[in-house]
């Protein structure tokens, strides 16, 4: 019977694909197996999903295969949906099987938070998932063509976004870049096009600079963004928003980006959670399971001032670094790493050409921003995928 440690990795995301192609790189053969599991066999990236939602980018450029990015002699990749994990037995159950564990790593992100508000998990789409984003691509130009075919509906040319944060904010730029393009193909006046964002902090990208946040909505207003901010959606429905001014907003279409939270397995496994995060320690282990380890938007961490970090992929990936060393370094019987996030700013995408960051202790908007993000995006497929994936899949112009 082989004695070789079982690492199972739950979630090819930016956490679990930097953790397993960093074991790659420091175990030595023989010296563990590692599993990777995910429910696709590509990896998808989530922070470059609101545009292929909008239609302004095509999936092919939102993801790669994972076996492109991890050696198969060294990883068993296994296309599974994870269905509940079992802490006092070591053993994840998948819908095809059941894998056994010494070392367990979860990254399985997070999930589209709701906050009970009614309706909006019937009605509202979320940009969370290839899947999820081909959805409402598909529901956006379908509103174009029934709206074409009884003129009366005016509400397909109303399109809702809840929550002006990040998500929110960027894909309601890329949804202002592709109306008129639709209202062309479609010969619609687009001066009918309503797009709403509706925020209930009475600031769009609340935490975020100020100054910033007003060119922000100054370009996304200057393209015909109506904001609406400091009020809260309290109710979705098959017809649209009702705020809780009592305004309704009849819309065909409802995106909701009104926040995340961890994934629930991690609740059903028995966790202790705030929002489905588990609060785990500087070397990223989940309390009372020394051989568990949870990172990303599953994991919760707090700042020197006690402040949460938010859950981003940039935190998520230099967790998987610390957590395969961190892994390797149990295997070993070493002294493990403690994990410090190094912030390396926010960019913030305002579609085409224009974007607001905040990085290197400066502030910087317009094209110049966006050049940033440009650099952000490729210098990630550099990590994970080296100049090929670069050439292949960078976004240059
Ligand atoms: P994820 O990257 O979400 O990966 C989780 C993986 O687990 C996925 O592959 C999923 O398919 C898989 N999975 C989930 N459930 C199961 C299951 N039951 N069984 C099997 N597999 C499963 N952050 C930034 O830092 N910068 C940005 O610019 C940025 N932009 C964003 C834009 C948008 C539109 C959104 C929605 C988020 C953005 N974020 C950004 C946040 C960032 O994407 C997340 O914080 C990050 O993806 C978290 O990484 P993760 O590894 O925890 O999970
Ligand atoms: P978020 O939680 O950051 O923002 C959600 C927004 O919705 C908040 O501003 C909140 O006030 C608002 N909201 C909540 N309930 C509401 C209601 N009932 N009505 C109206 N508005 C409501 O969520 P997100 O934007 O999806 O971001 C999730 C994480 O991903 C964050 O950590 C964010 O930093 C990160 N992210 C980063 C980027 C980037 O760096 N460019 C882009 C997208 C997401």
């Amino acid at each position: 019977m082989s004695t070789i440690p079982k690492i199972v990795i739950l979630g090819a995301g930016y956490g679990g694909i930097l953790t397993a192609q960093r074991l790659q790189k420091e175990l030595n053969y023989n010296e563990a197996d590692v599993t990777l599991v995910n429910r696709h066999d590509y990896h998808y990236f989530t922070t470059h999903l609101h545009m292929p939602a909008a239609g302004t980018d095509s999936i092919d450029n939102t993801r790669v295969s994972i076996s492109k990015l991890i050696d198969e002699f060294k990883i068993d990749l296994v296309k599974s949906n994870v269905q509940e994990i079992r802490l006092a037995e070591k053993k994840v159950v998948l819908q095809d099987g059941t894998l056994s564990y010494d070392y367990l790593v979860i990254a399985l992100g997070g999930e589209p938070e709701t906050f009970g508000i009614p309706g909006l998990a019937e009605h509202a789409m979320t940009i969370r998932s290839i899947n999820s984003v081909r959805f409402i691509r598909q529901h956006i130009e379908y509103q174009f063509a029934l709206y074409k075919a009884d003129e009366s509906r005016t509400e397909c040319l109303n399109f809702v976004v809840g929550g002006a944060g990040f998500s929110g904010i960027e894909f309601v730029a890329e949804l202002a870049d592709r109306i008129p393009e639709l209202c062309k193909e479609y010969d619609v006046d687009p001066n009918l096009v309503n797009i709403y964002n509706v925020e209930a902090a009475p600031t769009a990208l609340p935490g975020f600079d100020p100054e910033l946040v007003e060119y922000a909505m100054d370009v996304l207003k200057k393209k015909k963004v109506q904001f609406k901010i400091g009020v809260a959606i309290k109710e979705c429905t098959a017809d649209g928003v009702l705020l809780a001014t009592g305004e309704e907003i009849k819309a065909a279409t409802v995106v909701w980006t009104g926040g995340i939270r961890g994934n629930r397995l991690i609740e059903a496994a028995g966790f202790e959670t705030a929002r489905g995060r588990v609060k785990i320690n500087d070397f990223l282990q989940a309390p009372e399971h020394d051989n568990v380890f949870i990172i990303g938007d599953n994991s919760l961490m707090f700042n020197e001032e006690g402040r949460p970090y938010p859950p981003t992929a940039q935190i998520a990936m230099q967790q998987g670094v610390v957590c395969a060393q961190n892994v390797v370094a149990a295997i070993r019987g070493k002294e493990f790493k403690k994990f410090v996030f190094s912030n390396k700013g926010t960019v913030a995408s305002l579609g085409k050409g224009e974007a607001v960051a905040s990085a290197f202790g400066k502030k910087y908007k317009g094209w110049i921003a966006a050049q940033l993000k440009k650099v952000v995006d490729m210098r990630y497929l550099f990590i994970i995928g080296g100049i090929g994936l670069v050439l292949k899949k960078g976004r240059f112009l």
